[in-house]
């Protein structure tokens, strides 16, 4: 049985992941909503519940891999993977460039399933597809948790996303809340260092 979004709503809202306020979007957007993933998939058994629409949709597609990209999307690939007993592994900015490390392979030809948990662009998830296809890996299809563009997203791959809300969003200088002059906050893992990568900004949507 797949949840339906009043549901998966509930489950946002039940765990403090879907906040009001004045954010900044990992995009550079300004927004009054922001979903903190990680909110939902602390209670573990919830992110299996989220999850396990997703593996359901994919189960027919023979992946070999879930890749996400870091911080964010670790814990939705890792869950998806599980459940779809295959492996996962994650892509992580260094210098700025999405980069395979930790010794994480891709073979010529794996099916790929590229996994985010929110996205507002599709920049992070298109990021990963390419490092997949840099070593001739397959991308099946591409999915998130949270879709914020409403799925208007092209990824060029099938696309499902577990949950679509169309948000509005803001450039800087056309924010009404910078207007009315509140200063937007960029919650989620901003506070996160990693002693080897150089302005990694986390998972911030
Ligand atoms: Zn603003």
């Amino acid at each position: 049985m797949a949840l339906s979004s009043e549901e998966i709503l509930s489950i946002f809202k039940k765990t403090g992941a879907l906040l009001e306020g004045h954010f900044v979007l990992t995009s550079g957007l300004h927004s009054r909503f922001y979903f903190q993933c990680a909110k939902v998939f602390q209670y573990s058994w919830y992110g299996e519940v989220l999850c396990r629409d997703i593996a359901d949709h994919f189960k027919e597609e023979k992946i070999d891999v879930v890749v996400s990209p870091a911080v964010g999307g670790i814990v939705v690939g890792q869950e998806i993977a599980r459940l779809l007993r295959v492996r996962a592994i994650f892509a992580e900015r260094v210098e700025n460039v999405m980069t395979l490390r930790r010794g994480f392979k891709i073979s010529a030809g794996e099916r790929v399933l590229a996994a985010e948990d929110v996205t507002t662009t599709g920049g992070s998830v298109k990021e990963v597809m390419d490092v997949v296809r840099e070593k001739r890996g397959e991308i099946v299809a591409a999915t998130t948790v949270v879709d914020r563009s409403g799925g208007k997203i092209d990824f060029g791959v099938p696309y499902f996303s577990l949950f679509q809300m169309e948000i509005e969003n803001f450039s800087p200088d056309k924010c009404p809340m910078c207007k009315a002059g509140s200063v937007a906050v960029k919650p989620g893992s901003r506070d996160l260092k990693y002693p080897n990568q150089s302005g990694q900004e986390g998972s911030n949507k």
